[in-house]
């Protein structure tokens, strides 16, 4: 009877024994579970946070980047990139043929498959948006050395092309122009030397010819000191209260005989206004435009200069002739340097092809705008802005 009842006794145990571990193994294997789920979340979250700031990086560089999987998909195309080549910003599982159509990029990476590493590959965008890259290739490898994949970044050297070639063109404009004046004077010097100097009436029209001539390299070497200083930014514009009146008053008086020559008028049309500004750069800026405006102009015209007060707190100041005025396909260049509408013309008058590319330089350094309107055979009118003073003037 004893047995029965131990038997009994420890398979009740037993039982309980198995639900106890059953259930303690059942809340283990949850929390397990929880904390697994839990782990996961935060994997992901970091994983998340990496491609982010990996992204931010990326579309932070300035030079395009190009990643691409070993076998030449890509994987990844920064914002550089997209703006470089105007394409979408997702590319992954493209080919670069594809999405560039640049048959030199293939090539560039047939040369790093096998070099590993190009640097310095020159790449030419043609079309109307023209461009210059050079382009660093690296092939990625893993630890066995097998191929994983290949990385390019993109340089833009179009603004540097540009400005070599806006130098280049410089230069070469300057000795061009330097050389006309000079061969001319050797040329007059060389005909007085050789018996011209005998005879007294040929002797001084050669002599004017010369110091006409020399006149004219003079302009042009202070034209150009006066832009080198102004585009090195040596030059600092010295703003103080000036009255403009009075001051364009100044300027036409130092063209009364050039204008009483050619009967023409001029007329200070201004109002009692007082700009924010450096009165010399200002005198020299007024003294251009009006000198052109007297140049080109017609004889017995008028010169007019007016003024007014504009919303954004600036004066626009108008210099404005009645001569035969400036073609529609060159109003957006007679402010480059050395750009004549009518070379001949600009330089028996003595031009330089320089006053205009000052005027700018002096009214965006006072951070104004200029710019000119002008019908054919209706005169020229020459705008610009300056910030207005706004305190009383003593001047
Ligand atoms: P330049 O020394 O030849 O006068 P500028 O830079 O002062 O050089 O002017 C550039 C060109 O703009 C001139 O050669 C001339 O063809 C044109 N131009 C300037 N002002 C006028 C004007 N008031 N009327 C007609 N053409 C003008």
């Amino acid at each position: 009877m004893v047995l029965p009842i131990l038997t009994v006794t420890a398979l009740v145990a037993l039982v309980v024994v198995h639900l106890r571990w059953r259930q303690k193994y059942f809340l283990a294997r949850e929390s397990a579970r929880v904390e697994f789920a839990a782990f996961q979340q935060e994997h992901q979250r970091a994983a998340g946070q990496i491609q982010t700031q990996q992204t931010a990086l990326f579309d932070s560089m300035i030079e395009g980047l190009l990643l691409l999987d070993e076998h030449g998909k890509i994987q990844l195309a920064n914002r550089a990139f997209a703006g470089l080549f105007g394409t979408a910003s997702d590319l992954r599982g493209r080919t670069v043929l594809e999405v560039l159509r640049q048959h030199e990029l293939t090539d560039l990476l047939t040369r790093v498959a096998t070099e590993k590493q190009v640097d310095g590959y020159d790449l030419k965008l043609g079309g109307l948006n023209e461009r210059w890259l050079q382009v660093n290739a690296a092939a990625i490898t893993g630890a066995g050395g097998n191929p994983q994949g290949t990385l390019l970044v993109f340089h833009d050297l179009t603004r540097l092309k540009q400005l070599e070639r806006t130098r280049e063109e410089f230069v070469a404009n300057v000795s061009h122009e330097l050389r006309t004046p000079l061969s001319l004077i050797r040329g007059y010097v060389e005909t007085l030397l050789d018996g011209a100097k005998d005879n007294p009436e040929v002797a001084t029209k050669f002599l004017e010819t010369i110091h006409r001539n020399s006149g004219r390299l003079q302009f042009l070497i202070e034209d150009l000191l006066t832009i080198s200083e102004l585009e090195s930014g040596r030059l600092k514009m010295t703003l103080q209260p000036v009255a403009l009146r009075p001051l364009v008053e100044k300027v036409l008086e130092d063209f009364k005989t050039q204008a009483a020559a050619k009967r023409v008028t001029l007329v200070n049309e201004l109002p009692e206004l007082a700009a924010s500004a450096d009165a010399n750069r200002l005198h020299q800026l007024l003294g251009n435009l009006v000198g052109n405006a007297i140049k080109y102009g017609r004889p017995e015209g008028s010169v007019r200069i007016l003024a007014l007060r504009t919303d954004d707190g600036m004066i626009q100041i108008c210099v404005r002739d009645d001569g035969p005025g400036i073609p529609a396909e060159s109003l957006d260049r007679v402010f480059e340097r050395f750009y004549r509408v009518d070379k001949a013309r600009s330089r028996d008058q003595g031009g330089t092809g320089l006053g205009l590319a000052i005027v700018k330089h002096i009214v965006q350094g006072h951070g104004g705008k200029v710019w000119v309107e002008s019908e054919p055979g209706q005169g020229a009118a020459f705008y610009f802005t300056l910030p207005e003073e706004k305190a009383s003037l003593s001047v």
